[in-house]
């Protein structure tokens, strides 16, 4: 180590794992795709294998003073089971990690593994495996997932083409509306422990936080309707965010238009309450784990009346950059402000 010191906040958390990782060797040729995608690609003969990790953390990921155990148990494996989908594959397994210190009881742990085992019942998983250790403080839950998926079947965020079309599922922002609302209540609760909690009206959106699914039925809908996806990523960190890891893995750049976001009313509601912009909330707040995908213009008609899935904008060519038309008509530069988790 040298004398200089570099703040993490310097990097960011992309800077620092490029940089960290900027000289991985290879040995095996069964390394497909290693980091950079949703999922690390493995060759293991007829079908590629899905590898990916994700982790929790208390105070950062989440508060325990208004997530209960099970969802968070819950979600610590769909937000795996994404990255998973994110590839085009089917989920097989998973691994559980987890740190706990002595704050917590067996039954609070075990509250956890009920969320746990309610993900791997709906989404047909397996549990295989884990490591359990003690943490001074706070609770970490660290899951891996393996998955499937046929060789002519993988979709890398790198396939996008110029001209082809962007489809996100489901719609965005809802979870961090969701979350706005629940710091709210959260604030009036420790002024003043007697209030009660006005979460009146807000069931989606609270579901979108606490307790998101991801989107497997799309995978499967995409399949029946004989449309692959040229490039795909989850919506982990917001619309802006994903739109440029997108276009920069398939060296291009990307267009959106503000109003064919879509958003729900309760969402759109909500974040008025808040003097937030609903389109804000969907380009740069997060964890709506939704799909965000490219396909081919021939398949327009495949698509274009389904429920599940709009067209907000497509790719053009990568000298254009990356940009968003807004509800005025003019063009924004597209930049991620999603979350950074080094900033306090
Ligand atoms: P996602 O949001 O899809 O979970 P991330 O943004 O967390 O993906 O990670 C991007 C890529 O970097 C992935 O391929 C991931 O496996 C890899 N990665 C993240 N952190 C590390 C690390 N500490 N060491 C090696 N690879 C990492
Ligand atoms: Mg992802």
């Amino acid at each position: 180590m040298s004398d200089n010191r570099t703040e993490l906040d310097q990097l960011g958390e992309f800077g620092l794992i490029d940089k960290l990782t900027e000289n991985t060797a290879k040995f095996h040729d069964s390394t497909i795709i290693g980091i950079g995608d949703d999922a690390a690609v493995i060759d293991v003969g007829n079908k590629y294998q899905l590898v990916t990790t994700d982790m929790l953390v208390e105070g950062i990921h989440f508060d325990l003073m208004y997530v209960p155990l099970m969802h968070l148990g819950y979600k610590a494996a769909i937000v795996n089971f994404s990255d998973i989908y994110a590839m085009n594959g089917d989920v097989t397994q998973i691994t559980v990690s987890i740190a706990v210190s002595n704050r917590f009881s067996v039954e609070a742990v075990e509250e956890i593994y009920k969320g746990i085992h309610k993900a791997c019942e709906l989404y047909k998983v397996d549990l295989v495996g884990g490591d359990t250790t003690s943490s001074t403080s706070g609770l970490i839950i660290s899951i891996t997932a393996i998955g499937e998926v046929e060789k002519d079947q993988v979709v890398l965020r790198s396939g996008g083409k110029e001209n082809q079309l962007l489809v996100v599922t489901g719609d965005l922002g809802g979870a961090y509306v969701g979350l706005q609302v629940l710091e709210r209540e959260k604030e009036v609760y420790s002024s003043n422990p007697e209030m009660q909690p006005m979460l009146d009206g807000k069931d989606y959106i609270l579901e979108r936080q606490l307790k998101p699914e991801a989107r497997k039925d799309v995978i499967h809908f995409l399949k029946e309707l004989g449309v692959k996806p040229t490039s795909m990523i989850d919506i982990s960190d917001g619309l802006a965010s994903e739109a440029l890891h997108l276009a920069k893995h398939s060296d291009l750049g990307v267009i959106i238009y503000d109003e064919k976001i879509p958003v729900d009313q309760e969402t759109y509601d909500t974040a008025r309450e808040f003097n937030l912009e609903a389109s804000m909330c969907a380009l740069n707040g997060g964890e709506d784990y939704e799909l965000l995908f490219s396909i081919d213009q021939a398949d327009f008609d495949k698509i274009r009346d389904n429920k599940h899935m709009t067209i907000v904008g497509h790719y053009v060519d990568k000298a254009s950059g990356c940009h968003i038309v807004d509800r005025g008509g003019n063009l924004v530069s597209l930049t991620a402000q999603g979350w950074n988790h080094f900033q306090g």
